[in-house]
């Protein structure tokens, strides 16, 4: 599979989730005692890539670390599921990305520190060489610049680019032209088009606020179990979620988008490659954890045949 086709190259973050489980959270100034101390490896960037890679796709991903034991043990993670680190660099002077999160009858408090992912900079982007026929991919947990420096040089190679806006944050229209392939759920639809949307609104709301990112732009709407309503050449397009047991929606998003940008990367036409990534998050939902919880290509193709 993808023999002699494009790659792809996430530019991203990369994080070491720290999970610490209670019967119930500290008030602040509080110490409680805890149960469990759990270890999650994740960043939308490292999720996004592993989900891609696992499509046997050749993916790189560009990004940092520090040069810290959480950064030796992410390293050898990524690297046993088949991501390429060369464009991976290590830095002193700061902590590969962390986030603290505190679990207790299941909700949740989140800090993450970026760290090392805030300093990816435009000469880390420009440092491997894409071609015509790859697909680029970013989120918004590297600093924007960044990004519009990444996308600016993969266009020019003849990339496709795609832009996973999460989490949620304004970025300028500068930006969004750079972009072929926007993935967004209706949260960070609604933040970016200024428009008020729910999960349960009609899916043609969903593509009426879509179209407002720009013509001609292919933008893809990810609606949980609901599945995905995709603007392709200005026509709507939806795509119904899976009936599967979900036991943990983490990474669905990252799942999805990785899965895509494999297949474009293989040269999939993109109805076909919305159905592959539909069906490859509905696999994801069904397990425990992101970026373990990403399918092979093998346990996709078995599902669709
Ligand atoms: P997260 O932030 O948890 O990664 P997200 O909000 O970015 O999620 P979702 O829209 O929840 O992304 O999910 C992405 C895709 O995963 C959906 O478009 C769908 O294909 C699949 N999916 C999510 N939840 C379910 C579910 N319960 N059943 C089947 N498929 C699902």
């Amino acid at each position: 599979m993808g023999l002699g086709m494009g790659r792809v190259f996430v530019a991203g973050s990369i994080n070491m989730d720290v999970v610490a489980t209670a019967d119930r959270h500290p008030k602040v100034g509080e110490t409680v005692a805890g149960e469990a101390v759990l270890y999650f490896p994740g960043g939308k960037g490292a999720n996004q890539a592993v989900a891609s890679a696992k499509q046997g796709v050749p993916t790189t991903l560009i990004g940092r670390l520090g040069t810290d034991a959480f950064g030796r043990e992410l390293r050898s993670f990524l690297a046993a599921q088949g991501v390429d680190l060369s464009f991976v660099k290590d830095t002193d002077g700061t902590h590969s990305g962390t986030a603290i999160i505190t679990l207790a009858n299941a909700d949740n408090t989140i800090v993450v520190v970026p760290g090392a992912n805030g300093l990816v900079d435009a000469d880390d982007v420009a440092a491997p060489v894409l071609a015509k026929g790859d697909v680029a991919v970013s989120q918004f947990e590297i600093p924007l610049p960044t990004i519009a420096a990444f996308f600016r040089r993969a266009r020019a190679a003849g990339a496709t680019t795609i832009l996973n806006p999460a989490p949620a944050k304004p970025a300028d229209k500068a930006l969004l032209d750079l972009v072929d392939v926007l993935i967004l759920n209706e949260t960070e639809l609604s933040l970016l088009t200024g428009t008020e949307l729910r999960d349960s609104d009609d899916p043609l709301r969903f593509a009426e606020a879509a179209r407002t990112l720009g013509r001609g732009k292919t933008v893809c709407v990810t609606l949980g179990k609901r599945g995905v309503l995709a603007l392709v050449a200005d026509q709507p397009l939806l795509v119904p979620g899976r009936e599967v047991k979900a036991v943990d929606t983490t990474g669905a998003g990252d799942c999805f988008v990785g899965a895509l940008a494999a297949q474009l990367a293989i040269g999939k036409p993109l109805g076909d490659a919305l159905a592959y990534a539909n069906i490859a998050a509905s696999i994801c939902v069904q397990r425990m954890g992101a970026a373990p919880s990403m399918p092979t290509a093998q346990e996709v193709e078995d599902t669709l045949s």
